[in-house]
């Protein structure tokens, strides 16, 4: 079987290998207070820096998930109201989860094939932290590094949060135009569920101290006090910690891995123009995302195509929220081979050209 799903996606074939150096290792059951976790943890943490580009003054986090980030943020770096642009099912999720922490959070929404009009936004002076989704995986849309450097700009004393679940380890991201940045790693590391990365600015941390917000295990200033030792509030997913060190350590820099991946997207996108039956849900290359591509056609074609790739082996991702019927996503994540894409492009030539 061969899957395209965003997330989870298909983990690197290494990672069977490596789960059982974990087991041999007798990495499982260290406690999360002993030596050798904090040498893991650490090693992790200064992998991800190297590998991906992180600015040294900033702070890395475990954490579970990118949903918990959502809450999180809420409750640690806000005191009344943050202000949420978003154009698909995540981002209006993340101000969804937010309104019960912090009713007042204000939402955005602009188009599939917009770009966030920066200029004309009307965020109330009070906000205290401007909310962004860089890859929209519901849709297969992104933001443009110029787009965020702009919002950073506008609101100077608000931080920046960036939800690049579907594109951190998978696109090179600018870390210093932004303040709070955070991913699960089943989409584009390549590792299983169950962890989740948060990347923090100094001032981050300086805005968490402030508000000093205690009341959670997962509390912002908790984690970071754990972190000063590289350990972490709760007994954290230690296998894929482990995992993703291994992972981490084979892998190109970043700036290797979104050239390819911005290639093979681009490449894609000419591909499926080829069809007329389906096309891209996103007309406007501008915003277009290279990490997950959403095709649209009618309902019942939607559905025969997915059927039909099944029959040979080929999971499609099914579109999600609005798009749930009408489209279907592929995944253009590191860890799919670029062999995977030629049988991918074969199955839509030789049954649908
Ligand atoms: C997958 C995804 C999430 C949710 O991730 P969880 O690991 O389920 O918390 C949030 N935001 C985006 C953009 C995603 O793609």
């Amino acid at each position: 079987m061969l899957t395209f799903y965003p997330g989870p996606s298909k983990v690197y074939p290494e990672v069977r290998d490596y789960m059982a150096m974990a087991y041999d290792e007798g990495i499982l059951s260290i406690p999360h207070r002993s030596d050798r976790f904090v040498q893991l943890s650490r090693n992790v943490v200064g992998l991800l820096r190297k590998k991906l580009n992180i600015p040294q003054d900033y702070y890395i986090f475990f954490v579970s998930s990118a949903t918990e980030c959502w809450e999180i943020i809420a409750q640690s770096l806000t005191r009344k109201k943050s202000y949420h642009l978003y154009n698909g099912a995540f981002g209006e999720k993340w101000l969804q989860y937010v309104r019960k922490i912090r009713p007042e959070a204000k939402g955005f929404k602009f188009g599939v094939n917009d770009e966030i009009p920066v200029k004309d936004l009307d965020a109330d002076a009070d906000t205290e932290l401007v909310c962004i989704t860089q890859n929209e995986t519901a849709n297969g849309t992104q933001i443009k590094e110029t787009t965020i450097l702009n919002l950073f700009n506008r609101y100077r004393d608000a931080l920046v949060a960036v939800d690049a679940t579907s594109s951190m380890a998978g696109i090179s991201l600018k870390y210093i135009k932004a303040d709070i940045w955070y991913a699960s790693v089943q989409k584009c590391f390549g590792l299983p569920a169950g962890l989740g990365i948060m990347v923090c600015s100094p001032r981050t941390i300086f805005r968490a101290k402030e508000i000093n917000e205690r009341g959670h295990y997962n509390s912002l200033v908790t984690l970071y006090e754990k972190m000063l030792n590289f350990q972490t509030t709760n007994t954290p997913n230690v296998l894929n910690i482990y995992l993703m060190q291994q992972v981490m350590e084979q892998r190109a820099p970043i700036k290797t891995i979104d050239h390819d991946i911005v290639k093979r997207s681009q490449d894609l996108y000419e591909f499926f123009d080829l069809f007329t039956a389906f096309t891209p849900l996103v007309t406007n290359p501008e915003v277009r995302s290279n990490t997950v591509i959403t095709l649209q056609g009618s309902e019942k074609l939607v559905d025969e195509i997915k059927r039909n790739a099944l029959r040979h082996e080929i999971i499609l991702g099914n579109g999600y929220g609005n798009w749930a019927k009408n489209t279907f996503r592929i995944a253009n994540f590191p860890a799919i081979s670029d062999d995977e894409f030629k049988i991918l492009k074969h199955f839509f030539l030789s049954n649908y050209e």
